[in-house]
């Protein structure tokens, strides 16, 4: 049986062995998918250690997304841009691909819930590994304007520089947010503040007229930023959890060649929220 994982630290919390388990039943393919968790200065050691004992190809999670990155041989173009990688492929001349899924899981997520893309205005809301992954993807989608705003002001500055050539970005603080005039039309939180049970530094007067939000976090309960948002009369506010069933999917797709169908999948794994 082909064997896959996910590499973490920590991982144990991971939904993903659930999430491959349901792709594996639903496309009737025969597979093993577990995680291990490997230590913070072994990454690579224990990568390599899971091909010679026969894996196929590994999902990666906080913190090696940047190792598996530098790890691979080759590199997708969405890797190559977004400096880091969610899923690595054992090719068979001894070789490793490298590919990051988190963007079109994100985008797919996105036009399941028809969210506001093209000719839009988009805010978002964190400069990490996460947005660093999702910009391009939803510049694709030829925005109006997509405007980066994080707590760290030079870290967007440098995202919206780095991506300049892909479509109309900018860097915005939050003292512009609060004088800000024409409103945004999708939200996105991409920090990792609902996960400590904050809110992002941004000013209440980026909801007026915006009717979609959408936090990466999830919980089996709204998150925060979630509610926050709806407090402010937000009419839809989703979580991310469609992302990681699709961002999941996408690798599943990759390895495995074949099509998967997300939404009884994304029904099946928040019911174990
Ligand atoms: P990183 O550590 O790379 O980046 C964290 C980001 O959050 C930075 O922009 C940081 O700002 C900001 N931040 C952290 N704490 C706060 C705070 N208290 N207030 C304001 N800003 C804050 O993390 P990732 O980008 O990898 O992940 C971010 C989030 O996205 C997490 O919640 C993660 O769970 C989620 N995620 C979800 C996925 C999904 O499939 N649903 C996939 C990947 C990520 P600064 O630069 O100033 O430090």
């Amino acid at each position: 049986m082909d064997k896959y994982v996910v590499f973490g630290n920590p991982i144990s919390h991971s939904k993903s062995p659930l999430i491959h388990g349901l792709l594996a039943e639903q496309t009737d393919q025969k597979i093993e998918y577990t995680y291990i968790e490997a230590d913070v200065n072994g990454f690579t050691k224990a990568v390599l250690e899971f091909r010679k004992n026969g894996g196929k190809g590994c999902n990666v999670t906080s913190p090696f997304k940047d190792e598996a990155y530098n790890l691979a041989d080759h590199k997708t173009e969405g890797a190559l841009l977004a400096e880091a990688a969610n899923t690595l492929i054992f090719n068979d001349d001894g070789t490793i691909s490298a590919e990051t899924t988190d963007g079109a899981g994100f985008l797919l997520d996105l036009k399941n819930n028809n969210a506001p893309l093209t000719n839009k205005r988009i805010l978002l809301i964190g400069a990490g590994g996460a947005a660093r992954g999702v910009i391009k993807p939803l510049l694709d989608t030829k925005p109006e304007l997509l405007s980066i705003c994080n707590r760290t002001v030079s870290k967007a500055e440098q995202l919206a520089q780095r991506f300049t050539e892909f479509g109309n970005i900018n860097a915005v603080s939050a003292a512009d947010l609060e004088k800000l005039t024409q409103p945004y039309d999708l939200i996105i939180n991409s920090t990792s503040a609902s996960l400590h049970g904050e809110l992002p530094p941004v000013p209440v007067n980026i909801f007026n007229k915006c009717e979609f939000v959408y936090d990466m976090a999830y919980s089996n309960e709204p998150t925060i930023f979630i509610n926050w948002a709806k407090e402010q009369g937000v009419k839809q506010a989703i979580d991310g959890l469609g992302m990681l069933v699709g961002q999941a999917a996408e690798s599943f797709e990759i390895w495995r060649n074949v099509k998967t169908n997300i939404p009884p999948i994304l029904d099946a794994v928040r019911k174990t929220l």
